[in-house]
């Protein structure tokens, strides 16, 4: 991982790096070309390095803190601006932001949140991309809901029409070894695989793998990588420099 943030002139080859690598895993793990998407995580890196990713081609950008990104959102302000998939944590009290902008969410873990986020699309008009969010490291500090509850979730967010859920998304064990974090991704494909026989859904879509594990997510089925750090360099910016208030 790069010991500091790169310079803005360098995400444009430190994309294409990454990319490559994603179409080499595609192709070790027989898998079509252009079947992962890669989403570029700016959590913590100022909008100069969304606009350096957008020169290079990016369109869609992830972030966990909703409020960040709506910061972003709007100084990002005139065209062309991306589009948004909020990857972290919500509480249902911030469903409104989430509503109010972006495109995707990836954290979707519980019947109370789908709801309210239900309720504020409707309020603004929106439909919104989501993923469920498992936690397979069983690490209790990790967000996300057992396997066990997915069958529950998705047959209570069915009859909420704004909510399209595509699929899953996870976090593998945090320092795994390989076989750990490969046992992780695994699970989620096979938490997938069950819903679509019970719900006869599509869900095609299966979050996981980021900086030091896509490869392996890759080969494991993964059809959005979530990619920061080895793009960005390390993060600059403290997460809770975000909670102030604008002006202070
Ligand atoms: C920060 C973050 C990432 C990216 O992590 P890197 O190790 O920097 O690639 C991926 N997913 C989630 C949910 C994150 O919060």
């Amino acid at each position: 991982m790069d010991p500091a943030p790169q310079h803005t002139e360098n995400v444009g080859p430190s994309l294409l790096r990454i990319v490559a690598q994603i179409r080499q895993a595609e192709d070790a793990s027989g898998r079509l070309p252009g079947s992962v998407r890669l989403l570029p995580v700016t959590k913590r890196f100022p909008v100069e390095y969304i606009q350096a990713a957008m020169r290079a081609g990016m369109t869609r950008f992830g972030e966990n803190l909703v409020q960040e990104a709506l910061r972003k959102f709007e100084e990002l302000g005139a065209q062309p601006t991306p589009e948004w998939a909020i990857i972290g944590h919500l509480q249902t009290n911030k469903a409104k932001y989430v509503a109010r902008f972006a495109s995707e969410f990836q954290a979707l873990d519980s019947v109370g949140l789908a709801e309210a986020l239900q309720r504020r699309l409707d309020i603004e008009d929106r439909s919104l991309d989501v993923l469920i969010q498992v936690n397979t490291s069983g690490e209790t500090t990790k967000t996300g809901i057992a396997a066990a509850d997915v069958p529950a979730l998705v047959a209570s967010t069915a009859p909420l029409d704004r909510l399209r859920v595509r699929g899953f998304m996870t976090i593998a064990t945090n320092g795994g070894d390989d076989r750990e974090t490969r046992r992780c991704f695994a699970e989620l494909r096979a938490v997938r695989d069950s819903a679509v026989q019970q719900a006869g859904l599509p869900f095609d879509e299966l979050s996981m793998g980021m900086s030091g594990d896509f490869a392996t997510a890759i080969d494991e089925g993964a059809t959005v990588v979530r990619v920061g750090s080895a793009i960005f360099g390390s993060r600059p910016l403290a997460s809770d420099a975000w909670h102030e208030p604008r002006g202070g």
